[in-house]
């Protein structure tokens, strides 16, 4: 897998892949990444990259031109753009885009990018969430972790996954670790004695709660889901 971030800014996003999981992926060469300047590409004096909004309006544009050349020198990736008005993505997302070879995400900057470039060049548009952000650099990062997660190999235990929070239609039950009790608070005990019908049963227990709580919406699509599959 390679990653292109079309960026203004390089900086933001090259420090995300200095450690932990992700650097090691690099490192074992389970992906790749670069970066493509917009700047670069301005055919103009002032490598001016921003302009106006035509019909009024405050803030400046990403104009056309420089993404335009930028753009057309990919030609079989995947190129997404993050945008607040893109739709929800989920992890049903990153993990059938773990499977694309290249994906290239063009970050928006000011008050975002001239619709003709997303019209001509966008295979898909996602919001990370209902909030506006600066730039499009953070969206790029935490969909390019999401999908890494999902690359074969780059997790050391893929088992990892298959627990996880938004895998099935339940969140995942809470963790815990030693010591077993701690500012006088326990570790479920189920979880201390080994038996592990008994620890399954509890993270059912644990899972369907949570999800009540956090997602209900959730709960009623799974249990609608279970009750159908029966
Ligand atoms: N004027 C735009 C609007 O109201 O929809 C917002 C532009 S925002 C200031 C600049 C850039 O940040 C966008 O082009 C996009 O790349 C990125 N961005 C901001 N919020 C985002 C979000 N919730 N999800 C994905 N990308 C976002």
């Amino acid at each position: 897998m390679r990653f292109t971030y079309v960026t203004l800014f390089p900086q933001l996003v090259e420090g995300y892949f200095q450690d932990s999981i992700l650097k090691r992926a690099l490192q074992s060469a389970l992906f790749s990444y670069d970066f493509c300047d917009p700047r670069d590409y301005a055919a103009n004096k002032h490598n001016k990259v921003d302009d106006t909004a035509a019909g009024g309006g405050a803030g400046m544009v990403m104009m056309p031109q420089p993404l335009y050349d930028a753009l057309s020198r990919f030609d079989n990736a995947t190129i997404i753009f993050p945008t607040p008005v893109g739709k929800p993505f989920t992890q049903n997302d990153a993990k059938r885009l773990a499977k694309k070879k290249h994906i290239v995400f063009v970050s928006g900057r000011y008050e975002g990018i001239d619709e003709r470039v997303v019209e001509r060049f966008a295979d898909e548009l996602f919001s990370i969430g209902d909030y506006v952000l600066t730039g499009g650099e953070l969206p790029s990062l935490v969909m390019s972790d999401a999908i890494a997660r999902n690359i074969d190999g780059v997790l050391g235990n893929r088992d990892s996954l298959l627990t996880e929070s938004f895998e099935t239609s339940l969140l995942e039950a809470p963790s815990f670790t030693k010591p077993a009790i701690y500012d006088g608070l326990t570790t479920p005990s189920e979880f201390l004695k080994g038996n592990h019908n008994k620890i399954t049963a509890l993270k059912f227990a644990l899972s369907t709660a949570k999800t009540q709580y956090f997602r209900p919406g959730q709960l009623i699509q799974h249990n609608k889901r279970t009750t159908y599959e029966k």
